[in-house]
Parts: C-alpha cells; sequence; structure tokens
C-alpha cells in the first residue's frame, strides 16, 4: 500500500515537472517590446514572405473549434473528420537572411516511419500515418538553396515541429516565451517525442517580451519594422503570431490560436486543442482586432487556407 501511495506521488511529482521538451533552453531578453505595432509600420527594408503547403491531413473539429461557442452551435457545427494542411512560412530578409516559421515535416513522415519519432501512444491519438506529404524540409532547403537563419516555432506542438530534426544544429530556433520551461501533465506523454523532433542538441532560444506578460506585446523581431513577433498566449502558454508587413498589406500568421477558415471569419475560437481557452480568446479578439486597425493582405489560418482581406 504504501509503495503504491510513493508511486503515485511520484507520477504526480514527473508531471508537475514535465516540460514540453527536456533539451536546454537559452533566453533571449528582447531589447525593445512594443504595445502595439504601428499603425502605419514604415519598413526600411521588405522582407520576402513565402508560404509553403507541405502536409494534408485531418482531425477533428472538436479539436479545431469550440462546438459549444453560440456561433458554432447555430451553424449547426458537430464533431466529425476536418481537412486540415500543414505549412511553414519563409522569411527572406535582404540584410539577415531566411527564416523558416514552423519547421515542416521531415522524410521520415514521408516514408512512413514515423515510428522512429513519434511514441506509439502519441500516433494512437494523432494518426501521423495519415499525412499524405508533398515537401520536406531538408529537400526543400537544399532545392532551394535555402541558407537558414533561424526558426520561429509559433508553439511546440507536435504537428509544428515535425521537420526541426532535419535542420542543421547550429540554427537558432526560437520560441514563445515559458513555451519550454512551462510544466504540464499532457507534457508526460509528448516530451519523449517532442525530444527527438527537435532532435539531438538543438539550439533553443525562448523569446522573453519583457515584465508585462499581461498585455498582448509586439516585438520588432530585426528593429527596422519589416517582421513583428506578436506573443499570443493561450493555445499554448508561448504562442505566437507574425505580422509582416508588404506593400500591398501585411500577412498576418495566426498560428493555432485560430486553425481554420471558419474560426477566423465567426471569430471563433479552437477546441480541445487549446489549453487556456479564455487567454485564447484574449488573443483571438486581439488579432481580429487587427484587421480592423491595419492593413493586411492575407490572414494565415494556422491549419487552412489563407484568407484575402484586401478589399473586404
Ligand atoms: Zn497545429
Amino acid at each position: 500500500m504504501f509503495q503504491r501511495i510513493l508511486s503515485i506521488l511520484f507520477l504526480c511529482f514527473l508531471a508537475l515537472t514535465c516540460q514540453i521538451t527536456s533539451h536546454n533552453v537559452k533566453p533571449f531578453l528582447a531589447e525593445k517590446t512594443l504595445e502595439q505595432i504601428p499603425l502605419s509600420p514604415q519598413p526600411k527594408v521588405w522582407v520576402d514572405f513565402q508560404v509553403v503547403k507541405v502536409a494534408d491531413w485531418e482531425t477533428t473539429l472538436a479539436g479545431l473549434l469550440d462546438l459549444d461557442d453560440p456561433k458554432a452551435k447555430a451553424a449547426g457545427l458537430k464533431d466529425r473528420k476536418e481537412p486540415i494542411s500543414i505549412y511553414f512560412y519563409l522569411v527572406k530578409h535582404p540584410k539577415y537572411g531566411s527564416f523558416m516559421i514552423d519547421s515542416g515535416v521531415g522524410e521520415s513522415f514521408a516514408k512512413g516511419q514515423s515510428g522512429e519519432l513519434i511514441s506509439s501512444l502519441v500516433e494512437s491519438q494523432m494518426h501521423l500515418s495519415h499525412m499524405k506529404v508533398f515537401e520536406t524540409t531538408k529537400a526543400y532547403l537544399t532545392k532551394n538553396k535555402i541558407d537558414l537563419k533561424g526558426v520561429f516555432f509559433t508553439h511546440l506542438h507536435l504537428d509544428h515541429t515535425l521537420g526541426a530534426y532535419e535542420i542543421e544544429r547550429s540554427v537558432p530556433f526560437y520560441v514563445g516565451p515559458r513555451e519550454v520551461t512551462s510544466k504540464h501533465f499532457i507534457n508526460l506523454f509528448v516530451q519523449g517525442s517532442t525530444n527527438r523532433l527537435l532532435g539531438e542538441n538543438p539550439n533553443l532560444i525562448q523569446l522573453d517580451f519583457g515584465t508585462n506578460q499581461s498585455q498582448i506585446t509586439a516585438l520588432d523581431f530585426f528593429g527596422d519594422e519589416s517582421f513583428y513577433i506578436l506573443s499570443v498566449p493561450g493555445h499554448t502558454v508561448g504562442s505566437l503570431a507574425f505580422f509582416i508587413p508588404s506593400k500591398e498589406g501585411a500577412h498576418l500568421i495566426l498560428g493555432d490560436t485560430c486553425h481554420t477558415r471558419w474560426g477566423w471569419n465567426e471569430g471563433v475560437t479552437p477546441g480541445s486543442f487549446t489549453s487556456d481557452h479564455k487567454l485564447n480568446r484574449k488573443s483571438l479578439d486581439f488579432l481580429k482586432g487587427l484587421e480592423k486597425t491595419h492593413k493586411l493582405k492575407y490572414v494565415y489560418p494556422g491549419h487552412q487556407e489563407r484568407i484575402s482581406v484586401l478589399g473586404k
């Protein structure tokens, strides 16, 4: 009996001390964070921006959308399989070089060998073997002669880290505030898979947006108004979104603060895939607000095709 209590206590301890990855992480203190993005950013240079669809997949609508939201109920939405895609984004800065947002998908997944990286328990929930892969990360970077200078992760859920192990070890992997250092029970089951996906000795760097963490803050990463990182906690504690000015209006990358086109158009938050619904609501409202205050060109939901905003 005593032993049983001890083992339960030990499991509780493990759960409480479980980060999403046990890899080392270094802090990155942003010099200048902003309470808001300038209404009309005047970048000294423009970055080149591209979205790359790497895989088609499907998952449960109840994970992607809060089906208890009055709008979802009014639309008669019920849980079902929903088609989704996996994307990464490429940002080319004329001075600082090429960066990815999220890491795409590695070759093991195209070859149906996900078992090398993903535990069977995780696979039984995610069904990664059902993914149809179009592009794999290393092959894409080689084919396009991209000398990668960094990867920004919208967050560290497994479907955003599937290509990280194929990336050169010295390349910085930037993640949002507390994305690595916060502890959750669920990590007990995913930590091993996340560790393997990030690969050996990743150069993990956790962005810090300063002391006022109750506010949504922006970081002018290159310091020239060409690329803004937004801290949008909720889906995960360190979720990030991106605001990238272009001559015809900005690209707004939502990450999984909003997975779907319908969710964005109706302002409905994700369902069971989100960890803090209240904070996710606040972050989504903030991003929706940018549609009114800023000139946007396209909005990119985490797992569905971009939405054209111009002329709306
Ligand atoms: Zn996702």
